[in-house]
């Protein structure tokens, strides 16, 4: 039994939990009591593989969470990294948290891998309100050797369900 530790960062507001909770569920929520840190559990059959995830999806204030940033890069095994692609602040704070994930990975000597981290462009369908172009997040996902998909939780469950499928492949096969 594989356990898998999964955390969702990025800035408040960038719909981590709606993401989260659209992969666990198939549903979208749409207002969700977001000031709350939880570890969800869910036991899953991938490529015939049993796994045990846990996905951490933090107190989006500082550090009032349980967790530090420091422990969090340590805690997991794979990282999805949300921005909001109609919010630059959050896609620069995305970018700050890539930089740190990689500055952890030396410390650590690479325990965690690169390809393990999954940078999403989250609200695709505000598109028509868009402050980060696809080029740039495509750009910042290659320089940090990450996947990178823009989508949106709200209209594309199909899609989030691949993006997580896609890190928790990588991670149970390294
Ligand atoms: P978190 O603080 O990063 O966990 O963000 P939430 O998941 O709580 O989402 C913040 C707000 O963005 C909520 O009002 C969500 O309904 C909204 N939201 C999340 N994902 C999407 C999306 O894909 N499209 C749109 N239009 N709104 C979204």
């Amino acid at each position: 039994m594989n356990e898998v530790k999964l955390a969702v960062l990025g800035s408040r507001g960038s719909g981590k939990s709606a993401l989260t909770v659209r992969f666990l569920t198939r549903r979208f929520i749409g207002e969700y009591a977001s000031n709350s840190e939880c570890i969800y559990t869910k036991h899953l059959c991938l490529d015939g593989r049993q796994m045990n995830l846990e996905i951490y999806d933090p107190c989006s204030q500082p550090r009032q969470g349980k967790l530090s940033l420091t422990d969090e890069l340590h805690w997991a095994d794979g990282f999805v990294i949300v921005y909001d692609i109609s919010n630059r602040a959050s896609f620069a704070f995305a970018k700050a948290l890539l930089y740190r994930i990689r500055d952890s990975h030396i410390a650590a000597c690479k325990r965690v891998v690169e390809s393990a981290v999954f940078l999403v462009g989250n609200k695709q369908d505000l598109c028509h309100m868009r402050e980060v172009g696809w080029d740039e997040g495509q750009k910042l996902a290659m320089d940090n050797k990450c996947q990178f998909s823009e989508l949106s939780a709200s209209e594309h469950c199909q899609e989030v369900v691949t993006m997580f499928t896609t890190v928790l492949r990588t991670i149970a096969t390294n």
